[in-house]
């Protein structure tokens, strides 16, 4: 455009009145340009963003995860393999202190009977979570992973079973598994020190986060919106530990709360807090696996397609056995009905109305992709 006419536009425009409105949108902008805010940037965009700040920042994301991505998303088939927990989240349903909860344990060949199930759907990651189950030894786990790696060479494995040694995990990268997802819950060790027994430790779990990073898995972090005690200050600093840790995934949902935990009569976390703050990760952490989350979906109708157009881009749908899925409940409200195949599908079709497709692929971080 001619400087000129440039220069007579400008004339028309109404003189902006400096505002928190533009001080956060020239935050997420900065975001956007590749630059880390410092914790008070961060505060104030989680504090002061208006609906039309979120919009930026939604529409800034998808730009982002379109020109890595495209509109492919990835999808996980999810086998929850056990609820049997040693630990004690005061928010999570399966916690050890639950009595009122029926336990149960898949085998191996009940595992591969999920895989196989998932396979022929076109599933080609399969994520393996459960409570911190001693039952699954190193040499089980790392039985069940040989297994799947020889029965389906071209998959991802994915495990989320907490925390272990570093000779666990390496073992467990030896069988085969590609990632590791262990959310730390929360940056701040006070706040850790609130939703956890003494016996559960932030420290111990960035350990394991860094013990998984170093020796080789694709690593994801991650936290609940809206836990109990929860501040600004405390999201800050969970947005400040992903820039600095960088993992290849992370993992945000909102707080749901499960009636027999002592958080049973909180107050479940926003959605549209958790869409904005997955808009900011994506801006910050442009090639991210980044999950639109059941708890989203949980939280409010529709919310796991806005998850995907806030700049998420993955799912992951349940492959467990439809009669054990009641007894992973981490949260209330959780859906444990829905034959898989018609799940896939129906997810495959709403994707398909907001313009994305569902892809047949390991979907690997663009890094380590081979
Ligand atoms: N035991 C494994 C994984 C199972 S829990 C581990 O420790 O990593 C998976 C995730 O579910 C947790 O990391 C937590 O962030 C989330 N979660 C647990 N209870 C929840 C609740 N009440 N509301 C929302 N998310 C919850």
């Amino acid at each position: 455009m001619p400087l000129r006419q440039t220069a007579e536009l400008r004339a028309l425009e109404p003189t902006p009145v400096p505002s928190v409105r533009s001080r956060c949108a020239d935050l997420i902008d900065t975001l956007a340009d590749g630059c880390r805010l410092g914790r008070d940037g961060l505060v104030t965009l989680i504090t002061s963003a208006t609906a039309a700040d979120q919009e930026h920042a939604r529409r800034r994301a998808v730009a982002v995860a379109h020109e890595h991505f495209g509109n492919r998303v990835f999808v996980r088939g999810l086998i929850e393999f056990s609820n049997h927990c040693r630990q004690d989240c005061l928010y999570c349903g399966i916690r050890k202190g639950n009595r009122a909860v029926e336990r149960y344990r898949l085998d191996a060949e009940q595992i591969l009977r999920c895989c196989a199930q998932g396979y022929s759907l076109g599933y080609r990651t399969f994520v393996l979570q459960s409570g911190e189950d001693a039952w699954y030894t190193t040499d089980v786990v790392v039985d069940i992973v040989s297994r799947i790696r020889a029965a389906y060479p071209d998959c991802a494995i994915t495990l989320s079973i907490g925390e272990r040694g570093r000779e666990a995990y390496q073992r467990f990268l030896d069988a085969g598994a590609d990632r590791f997802l262990l959310r730390h819950e929360t940056a701040t060790a006070d706040h850790y020190a609130q939703l956890h027994p003494p016996s559960q430790q932030l420290a111990t779990r960035l350990r394991c986060l860094a013990d998984l990073k170093e020796i080789g898995f694709q690593t994801g972090a991650g936290f609940m919106v809206g836990s109990p005690f929860q501040t600004p200050e405390h999201l800050a600093a969970d947005l400040a530990l992903l820039a600095e840790l960088r993992p290849h995934m992370v993992g945000i949902g909102p707080f749901l709360p499960h009636r027999s935990t002592p958080f049973g009569d909180r107050s479940a976390g926003s959605v549209d807090l958790t869409l904005f703050l997955l808009s900011l990760v994506r801006l910050m952490l442009p090639t991210v696996l980044l999950p639109s989350t059941t708890a989203l979906g949980t939280a409010r109708p529709g919310a796991r397609e806005q998850g995907i157009q806030a700049g998420a881009n993955v799912l992951m749908l349940n492959l467990s056995p439809q009669d054990q899925r009641a007894k992973y409940l981490l949260y209330d409200g959780k859906s444990v009905s829905g034959e898989v195949a018609e799940m896939t599908h129906a997810v495959q079709r709403s994707l398909e109305r907001i313009g994305y497709t569902m892809v047949v692929d390991r979907g690997d971080h663009p890094e380590v992709a081979r």
